[in-house]
């Protein structure tokens, strides 16, 4: 193990691995990352991987605007030797309230004005792209042909691959249990392995950021919350896009390999680092599913898991200096859609950390905020 490094990334998640490569190349090639598991053993490898511009935030649909584009070419970007499986069948919102349908206009038009090109769609329409969709209690839909799913084993893995190819040393199985601080500042991790003398650390520890905080005295208003998913058998493709509820708290989507994933967010679920799954989770994703999809109850599960959202008090994320402690990086609470904005992750945490101008302004998502009381609202969120 290096005995020093510019900077130390916590996490091999999608959030860490991308930041890594994108320091490298932009030439900050003396990094380590360090993961306690494989990676992807977090939130990243347990996630539904769905990509969608639609947000009802400028600033959110900015950071997964510009993550789309970059997943539609990142395996010619990373010179990946697989596929990050990159299908982009849409996103079909469904709207189940007056309310919701108002939330939606606004948000196409705000989208529309960004150069997303979504759409509200009458039920008849969603019906025509989506065939075997229930229209009961539909009112309404959104539409973007360019959302989809990708495969986050793979994308993980084609930015790892990248970065060690820039330079980058990745030590998985390696657990950071401390973090050294002195007057004010970063000085080394520790790790089961050995120490790394180091004056800048990404947390990128997605539902441990919190714990990674802690060790260096920082306390993020970070929750973990279990969040449930499952896989079907693999069958003849017929669902392009993925289907979505708020108001249900449901997703469901066919993946390339035919099967389809599906989860749903429960209102009831405490806090707390929980990954295991459930029969209740397993009878209420089913009744919710083959409601709105009632093809889906002629297909059999295979699988199911969970996993964990970093929740913030607003949902969003936390990306720039921690406060209190000099040398401590944050792009944590990802609130349960870090994945796909995970390419712009890499990108903006590289240029703050390199004292850069970010690409795109995230002063307002900063850790300051949640104690100035500027929390950000964002409406669309499962
Ligand atoms: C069921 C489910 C469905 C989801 N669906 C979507 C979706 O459709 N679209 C989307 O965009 N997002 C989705 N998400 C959210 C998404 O998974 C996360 O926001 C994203 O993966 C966060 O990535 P990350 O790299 O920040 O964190 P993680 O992937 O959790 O990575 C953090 C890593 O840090 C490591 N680590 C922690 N502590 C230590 C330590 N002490 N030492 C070393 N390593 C450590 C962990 O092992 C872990 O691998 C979903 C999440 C879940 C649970």
């Amino acid at each position: 193990m290096k005995s020093s490094a510019e900077v130390v990334i916590i996490g091999g998640g999608i959030s860490g691995c991308a930041t890594a490569y994108n320091l490298a190349r932009m030439g900050c090639k003396d990094v380590v990352l360090i993961e306690k598991g494989h990676l992807a053993s977090g939130s990243t490898g347990r996630c539904g991987a769905g990509v969608r511009s639609q947000w009802g935030l400028e600033m959110n649909c900015k950071i997964a605007k510009a993550s789309c584009e970059i997943l539609e070419n990142l395996n010619e970007i990373l010179e990946y030797d697989g596929d990050i499986e990159f299908k982009q069948g849409g996103y079909l919102l469904l709207a189940t309230t007056e309310a919701e349908v108002e939330q939606f206009k606004k948000n196409v038009q705000l989208q529309n004005s960004l150069g997303i090109e979504s759409r509200l769609i009458s039920v008849e329409e969603a019906l025509e792209i989506v065939p075997h969709l229930n229209p009961e209690g539909i009112l309404a839909c959104a539409f973007h042909q360019k959302d989809g799913h990708a495969n986050p084993f793979h994308t993980t893995q084609a930015y790892a691959d990248a970065a060690r190819r820039l330079g980058v040393e990745i030590y998985t199985y390696t657990e950071v249990t401390g973090i050294r601080v002195k007057k004010g500042r970063i000085v080394g991790v520790i790790t089961d392995k050995g120490e790394i003398a180091t004056n800048k650390v990404l947390n990128a520890a997605g539902g441990w950021a919190k714990k990674i905080g802690e060790m260096a005295g920082v306390d993020l208003p970070l929750k973990p919350e279990r969040h449930q998913i499952l896989v079907t058998e693999p069958v003849e493709p017929i669902q392009g896009p993925m289907v979505m509820s708020f108001s249900l708290n449901i997703y469901c989507q066919q993946t390339p390999h035919g099967s389809f994933i599906m989860g749903y967010g429960d209102p009831n679920e405490k806090p707390g680092i929980n990954q295991t799954s459930t029969w209740d989770f397993l009878i209420e994703m089913s009744r919710k599913a083959t409601q709105i999809l009632p093809i889906l109850s002629n297909i059999r599960v295979v699988r199911q898991w969970a996993g964990l959202y970093t929740m913030t008090p607003d949902a969003a994320p936390i990306y720039g200096s921690a406060e209190g402690v000099e040398g401590m990086y944050l792009a944590v609470g990802f609130s349960g859609h870090g994945f796909m904005v995970g390419p712009m992750t890499g990108v903006l945490m590289a240029e703050y950390i390199l004292g850069k101008e970010t690409s795109l302004p995230i002063d307002k998502l900063d850790m300051g905020r949640f104690k100035r009381g500027e929390l950000i609202q964002e409406p669309s969120v499962v």
